[in-house]
C-alpha cells in the first residue's frame, strides 16, 4: 500500500464485509485484506452440507473480479504476525505495513480435542479441512463424530447422507440439551438420527486409537474416520499481545466495533461485542452476524456511523430439516415447545422477556420472536 489506509486482517464474512462497507460509505484509500487462508474468500456453512455431501465445489464468496472492481488488494496465505497499535502498523512475512485503520476480522478456530489420540481426529473450520474430510469420507464405509452442536449434528447428518456409517456421540442425553433445552434436543435428535446416524448420549470419549474411538463406558467404537466437532476458540493471541482490552479470549468492543486502541475495531467471531438492542455484550459465532458486525467496522473506518442492534441469529440445515434461532444465546430461564404444522417453535424467556426463539418450518414465529426479543416483550403466552 503507498499510503496507510485499511487493513483488514482475516478474510471471512466479516473482514470482507468491512472492506466492502468501507467503500459503499465512501472510503477512500488503499484496502488490503491480509489472509492466513491458502483459499480467496469462500462460504462455511456447505463445508458441513452440500460440500461435504459432494453436491457441490462452489462455494466461493464472491468472483475474482469483485474485489478489483472495488479495489480491495487481497493478500491470502498470509499470517499476521503483530500489531503495533501506538505505530499504527502490523507485521506480516517480516515486512511492516502501516494503517490508517485496522479491522481485527481474526475468527476461531476448533478447539482442541485433548484426549490421548485427540490428533488422529479431523478438524472442519477451513476449506482445506473440508477438502481432506471429503476425501477421507470418499474413502471409508464408518465414521464418528464428536460434538452435538450445529456442526457436529449437520456434518454427521451429511456423512450419513453420503452411505457412511455414522455415529455422533457427545456428553448431552440428546444433542445440545444444556444449551437449548430438553424439547429441543429431543428434535435435533430426530432430525439426525432420521438421516440413519446413531447417536450415543450422555457420554464423553476418552481415548482414540488405531481400534478406534474409546468411551468413558469402556466401550470402543470402530471406524474409518473421526471428525472432532467440539466447539471453537477465538483466535484472540494477536490482539491479546497487542495490548488490546480481552474478555477471556474474546476482543472487547463496543457497538461501534471499536476496539480500547485507536483507529483498531474488530468483528466477528473473535469478538465479544456491545449488541445496543440487548443493552450488554454478547459473544456469537454465526455468519451473518459476523458479516453485519464487519459492515458496521467497515462503515465506521470510512468515517460514518453505524451500530450493531441486530438480534442475533442463525440458520442450520441438519439433512432435510432446517431450524432458525434468533438469541442473545447467553442463557435463559424458562423455556416452552409450541407445535406447528409440520414443524416447531422453542420459545426462550429470561427474567419474563422474550431471549430466544427456535423454529422448524415456523417462519412467522421466527419473525415475530425477533421483535420480541428486540423490544425485551414477553414471549406469547
Ligand atoms: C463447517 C461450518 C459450517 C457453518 N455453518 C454455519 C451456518 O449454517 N450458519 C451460521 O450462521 N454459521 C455457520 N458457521 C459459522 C460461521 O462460518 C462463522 O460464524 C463465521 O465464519 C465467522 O466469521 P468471521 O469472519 O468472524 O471468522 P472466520 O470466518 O473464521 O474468518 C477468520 C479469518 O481470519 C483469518 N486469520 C486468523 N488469524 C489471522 C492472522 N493472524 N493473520 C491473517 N489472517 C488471520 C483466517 O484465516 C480467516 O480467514 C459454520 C462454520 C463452519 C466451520
Amino acid at each position: 500500500m503507498s499510503m496507510p489506509g485499511l487493513i483488514v486482517v482475516g478474510s471471512g464474512p466479516a473482514g470482507i464485509s468491512a472492506a466492502e462497507s468501507y467503500r459503499e460509505h465512501g472510503g477512500a484509500g488503499p484496502v488490503l485484506v491480509l489472509s492466513a487462508d491458502p483459499d480467496l474468500p469462500y462460504e462455511r456453512p456447505p463445508l458441513s452440507k452440500e460440500f461435504l455431501r459432494g453436491e457441490t465445489d462452489d462455494v466461493a464468496l464472491h468472483p475474482a473480479e469483485w474485489f478489483t472492481d472495488r479495489d480491495i488488494e487481497l493478500r491470502h496465505g498470509h499470517t499476521v504476525d503483530a500489531i503495533d497499535v501506538d505505530g499504527h502498523g502490523v507485521t506480516v512475512d517480516g515486512e511492516r505495513i502501516g494503517y490508517g485503520a485496522l479491522v481485527l476480522a481474526l475468527g476461531a478456530g476448533p478447539s482442541p480435542l485433548t484426549v490421548p489420540g485427540g490428533e488422529r481426529a479431523l478438524q472442519l473450520r477451513a476449506l482445506t479441512d473440508a477438502r481432506r474430510l471429503r476425501s477421507a469420507a470418499a474413502d471409508a464405509t464408518s465414521a464418528v463424530v464428536i460434538g452435538a452442536g450445529f456442526i457436529g449434528c449437520e456434518a454427521a447428518a451429511s456423512l450419513a447422507m453420503r452411505g457412511l456409517s455414522v455415529t455422533l456421540v457427545a456428553p448431552d442425553r440428546v444433542p445440545q440439551e444444556k444449551r437449548l433445552g430438553a424439547d429441543a434436543g429431543e428434535r435435533l435428535l430426530n432430525f439426525v438420527t432420521s438421516t440413519g446416524v446413531r447417536y450415543v448420549g450422555g457420554t464423553s470419549v476418552e481415548a482414540i486409537d488405531e481400534d478406534g474411538v474409546r468411551l468413558d463406558d469402556g466401550v470402543t467404537i470402530d471406524c474409518d474416520l473421526v471428525l472432532a466437532a467440539t466447539g471453537v476458540t477465538p483466535h484472540g493471541e494477536l490482539a491479546a499481545a497487542a495490548g488490546l482490552q480481552m474478555k477471556d479470549s474474546r476482543i472487547v468492543v463496543g457497538a461501534d466495533m471499536r476496539t480500547s486502541a485507536a483507529d483498531v475495531y474488530a468483528a466477528g467471531d473473535v469478538t465479544f461485542a456491545f449488541n445496543a438492542a440487548a443493552g450488554r455484550h454478547v459473544a456469537v459465532e454465526h455468519w451473518q452476524d459476523a458479516a453485519e458486525q464487519g459492515t458496521v467496522a467497515g462503515a465506521q473506518a470510512a468515517g460514518a456511523d453505524a451500530t450493531w442492534d441486530v438480534v442475533p441469529g442463525f440458520w442450520s440445515t441438519i439433512g432435510e430439516a432446517t431450524v432458525k434461532y434468533h438469541a442473545w444465546g447467553d442463557g435463559y430461564d424458562v423455556s416452552r415447545v409450541a407445535e406447528r404444522d409440520g414443524g416447531f417453535t422453542v420459545w426462550y424467556e429470561a427474567d419474563g422477556t422474550a431471549v430466544g426463539v427456535l423454529t422448524c418450518e415456523a417462519d412467522d414465529d421466527y419473525d415475530h420472536g425477533e421483535t420480541l426479543i428486540a423490544q425485551r416483550r414477553p414471549t406469547p403466552v
